[in-house]
């Protein structure tokens, strides 16, 4: 029986097809019960809006992954009413699974190397396990000192590992070449996204003119 939870977290302005690849990977290759996508809120300056607006993303994170199995949608960075740390969201989750469950992260290899910037960073691996989607060319060797030395002592490649928290494993995936900032800046030429973006944003995104 699948066990553990997984957390892929991100701005998804809007999803697209490489967000749903690395979600599906991280349910099938660590045989998660359920995998939940995490919209970020808004941010609080004007200059970094995005977009789309937290309600229009995640109305199109929830049309990307309807009846997709184990894969739900995470509302509580958009509800939170201030800037939301990833390891407040890891508390709350932990808070609510137990302290025996299987606990996931996801992030990609670039924000691996800029770990170490991140609020109470190193608590992460006392609340959950991190899965890394790696891109060609990954070294060990570009990252932080104090990163690469986690990287080191807490990897695991066996399967499957049901710990609740503490290892790091990278996802096998071949990367994909598509990005949200292409994707809106193709949408704004009034191009055709399909195949980048599942067809139920692409029409998500038609009733609701965004990104024009
Ligand atoms: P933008 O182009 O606006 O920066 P993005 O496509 O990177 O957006 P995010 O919502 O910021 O989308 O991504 C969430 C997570 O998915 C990030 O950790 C990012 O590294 C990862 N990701 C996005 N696209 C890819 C891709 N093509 N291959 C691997 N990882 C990706």
């Amino acid at each position: 029986m699948s066990v553990g939870l997984g957390l892929f977290g991100g701005t998804f302005d809007p999803i697209h097809a490489a967000h749903l690849r690395l979600a599906r990977a991280l349910r099938d290759e660590l045989d998660l019960a359920e995998v939940r996508l995490t919209p970020a809120g808004d941010p609080y300056h004007r200059s970094e809006q995005p977009g789309a607006n937290a309600a229009h993303r995640l109305a199109m994170v929830e049309a990307a992954i309807a009846g997709e199995p184990r894969l739900t949608v995470d509302d509580r960075e958009v509800r939170r009413q201030r800037p939301a740390y990833t390891v407040e969201t890891l508390e709350e989750l932990r808070a609510e699974l137990g302290p025996t469950e299987p606990l996931w992260l996801l992030i990609g290899g670039d924000s691996l190397a800029t770990l170490d910037s991140w609020w109470r960073w190193e608590d992460l691996f006392g609340l959950a396990n991190l899965a890394v989607a790696l891109r060609p060319g990954f070294s060990v060797d570009a990252l932080p000192a104090a990163v690469a030395r986690h990287w080191q002592v807490r990897q695991v490649t066996d399967f499957p590992n049901q710990a609740a928290s503490g290892t790091i494993r990278a996802l096998t995936l071949p990367p994909v070449d598509v990005s949200a900032t292409a994707i809106r800046a193709r949408l704004q030429a009034g191009g055709p996204a399909d195949g980048l973006v599942p067809d139920a944003v692409l029409a998500y995104i038609a009733r609701h003119g965004l990104y024009r």
